[in-house]
């Protein structure tokens, strides 16, 4: 199966966000699952763009993929 080779990490910045994003919803109702937050991942051409969703219906996107991107484009 492929998805055991997919890892990914939320650091720096994104970490920050989603840590700020659990706490404030850290009321809300939980799913029937057991998990207040969901996430799912798209695959860009630029990287991977995480969408975090609490069980109120709020989304975070985290988009980490951005900053490198910053970074790594030469200026000519
Ligand atoms: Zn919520």
């Amino acid at each position: 199966m492929q998805t055991e080779d997919i890892t990914f990490k939320i650091t720096g910045r994104d970490a920050k966000k989603l840590n700020e994003f659990q706490k404030l919803h850290d009321g809300c109702l939980e799913e029937l699952a057991g998990d207040r937050f969901s996430y799912s991942f798209s695959p860009t051409s630029l990287g991977m763009a995480i969408t975090v969703s609490c069980s109120c219906g709020q989304k975070l996107f985290l988009d980490n993929f951005m900053d490198h991107d910053e970074k790594e484009v030469a200026m000519s």
